[in-house]
């Protein structure tokens, strides 16, 4: 017995301390720390320091409690947060969001890995087919323009160098063609 006193007065359990004061001990060692502060004139000290200490932060939140928030403090937060989402409804917040979330959706479509290979293939397959349906268009018009003019240059080579009525003919055609191109040109152009 007199060989555990001293043992235990050469190793003060400091940090236990506290744990004894939150009541966080067993009732075990809660027995043997009490047996040590009736031994340890140091630790009982420590003891009163630290409830002494406690005493102390218990007054000081009781006063804080004290400090009353101002009447209408709910009203100035509800009003600051419904600003803040007023602000979503300006264009250019807008805007900004919109440029958030396609840049989420880019991402998101980026880090579906494996998934996006043949998303992508897809996407290039449709964009395939547009093409070649566009390219189809392209040279369908290339070919009538074509077709046109080979027609127009036989009928120039028949009738306009051989006859002078025809050319005149022909000439007031240019004229007519020329003054309706340019009146729907005009028009185009007042809308
Ligand atoms: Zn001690």
């Amino acid at each position: 017995m007199k060989q555990e006193t001293s043992k235990n007065l050469t190793e003060c359990p400091r940090i236990e301390i506290a744990a004894y004061i939150d009541g966080e001990l067993s009732p075990r060692e809660e027995f043997d720390l009490e047996i040590h502060f009736a031994g340890c004139p140091t630790c009982a000290a420590e003891l009163n320091d630290q409830k002494k200490l406690l005493c102390a932060l218990d007054f000081a939140l009781e006063n804080e409690k004290e400090i009353e928030l101002p009447e209408n403090f709910t009203r100035i937060v509800v009003a600051n947060a419904e600003s803040n989402v007023q602000g979503l409804r300006c264009p250019r917040e807008r805007n900004r969001a919109l440029m958030v979330c396609a840049a989420l959706f880019l991402l998101v479509f980026l880090g579906l890995g494996a998934e996006t290979s043949k998303t992508f293939a897809a996407f290039g397959a449709v964009t395939d087919q547009l093409l070649a349906v566009g390219s189809f268009f392209v040279h369908l018009i290339h070919d009538i323009t074509i077709a046109g003019a080979v027609i127009f240059r036989s009928f120039c080579l028949q009738f306009v160098f051989k006859s002078a009525v025809s050319a005149i003919l022909l000439g007031i055609c240019f004229i007519v063609s020329f003054l309706i191109f340019s009146r729907l040109m005009s028009r185009r152009s007042r809308f």
